[in-house]
């Protein structure tokens, strides 16, 4: 197994390797491979993902991405290279799980997955100006929306639970989003243990903000799960312990953290090292199949957050830094 990691710009520099230390105490024979992308590389070599970057990511089929800054203002020649790097991946399909952990003022009973379709939807880049209008393209196929929904339905199952709920908005768009629900439905049948429903996505906005413990996986399409996984990471105690997986076919995926580079704590040594400890999780649970070392990963970062180890996001004054929260951390593997 290789895995390619590109920690990028900011905390993303902190964060991963820490997590690629976990992963190795776990699994030493997996081997790291380096990478560089991001606005600094951007400003040192001209290219925000280098073409070897690139073609690394491709013959590891896995990676471990931290964050990349953006420029405040547009900058020409300039666009995120997490957006192409899942597309010459083809990972289409986001998972953001989202569960309760032991920390202090965490809501209880959360465990749910969010899986989002990565691809298509109002996402394409397909906007015109005319005069005082201006129009964005939704567009949804029935090939994207089939194997999103394959994605979370086997995703589901995996994590041991029976329930799915389609989200959508098919009463106002019954083109794009009837077909998305349609697909879904469609896939969903040829899984009989998947007791499946559907909710409108402001109905699905309210349910998951007044108890988001009635949830076990919703799937929705790109711009709604964006939003909804957003809500929910609230629920799990914040950015620093969001976690996501990005996954294609045939063992493709990108661990990310939720979190972005974080420019204002960034080089004082805090940053919380779960997010990307927790997405390492994922990919070992439902990309490489290695749902015992899934499990220890997790338990140590349980454990460590149980014992009140945590980083000043979650810890405020108490709060340890990164490096000690890490020490911590490997001692529990
Ligand atoms: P970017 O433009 O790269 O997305 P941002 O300013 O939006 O950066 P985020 O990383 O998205 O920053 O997160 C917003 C805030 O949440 C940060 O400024 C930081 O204070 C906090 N935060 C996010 N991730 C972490 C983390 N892993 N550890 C500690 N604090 C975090
Ligand atoms: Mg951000």
């Amino acid at each position: 197994m290789k895995l390619c990691l590109i920690p990028g710009d900011g905390i993303g520099r902190e964060v991963v390797p820490v997590a690629a230390a976990a992963l190795q105490r776990l699994l030493p024979a997996v081997q790291l491979q380096q990478a560089d992308a991001g606005w600094e590389c951007f400003v040192r070599t001209g290219q925000a993902l280098p073409d070897a970057t690139l073609a690394r990511a491709r013959e590891c089929g896995a990676v471990l991405f931290g964050a990349v800054s953006s420029p405040a203002r547009k900058v020409e020649g300039y666009r995120s290279p997490i957006v192409a790097l899942r597309r010459e991946l083809n990972a289409y399909a986001n998972l953001r799980p989202t569960c309760t952990l032991p920390i202090a003022g965490a809501r209880q009973d959360v465990d749910m997955l969010i899986v989002r379709e990565n691809t298509e939807d109002l996402y394409i880049g397909e906007e015109q100006r005319d005069g005082d209008t201006a129009i964005a393209i939704k567009r949804i196929t029935a090939a994207a929306s089939r194997r999103v929904a394959r994605a979370a339905c086997e995703t589901l199952l995996a994590r041991g639970m029976h329930r799915l709920v389609i989200v959508h908005k098919a009463n106002i768009m019954p083109l794009t989003d009837g077909l998305f629900r349609d697909c879904c439905r469609e896939v969903a049948q040829s899984y009989p243990q998947i007791e499946v429903s559907e909710l409108l996505v402001d109905t699905a906005a309210y349910q998951l903000a007044r108890a988001p413990q009635q949830f076990q996986a919703l799937v929705a399409p790109n711009l709604y799960g964006d939003i909804l996984s957003d809500l929910a990471a609230a629920h799990g105690g914040g950015l620093g312990l969001a976690a996501s997986l990005n996954q294609g076919d045939a063992g493709v995926a990108i661990a990310e953290p939720v979190h972005g580079s974080a420019p204002d704590i960034a080089g004082q040594g805090v940053a919380n090292p779960v997010a990307a400890l927790l997405s390492v999780a994922l990919l070992l649970r439902h990309t490489w199949q290695r749902p015992d070392e899934a499990q220890r990963l997790e338990h140590a970062v349980r454990d460590t957050l149980a014992a009140g180890i945590a980083t000043p996001d979650v810890a405020g004054a108490a709060g340890v830094s990164t490096a000690a929260f890490a020490q911590a951390l490997l001692a529990r593997l």
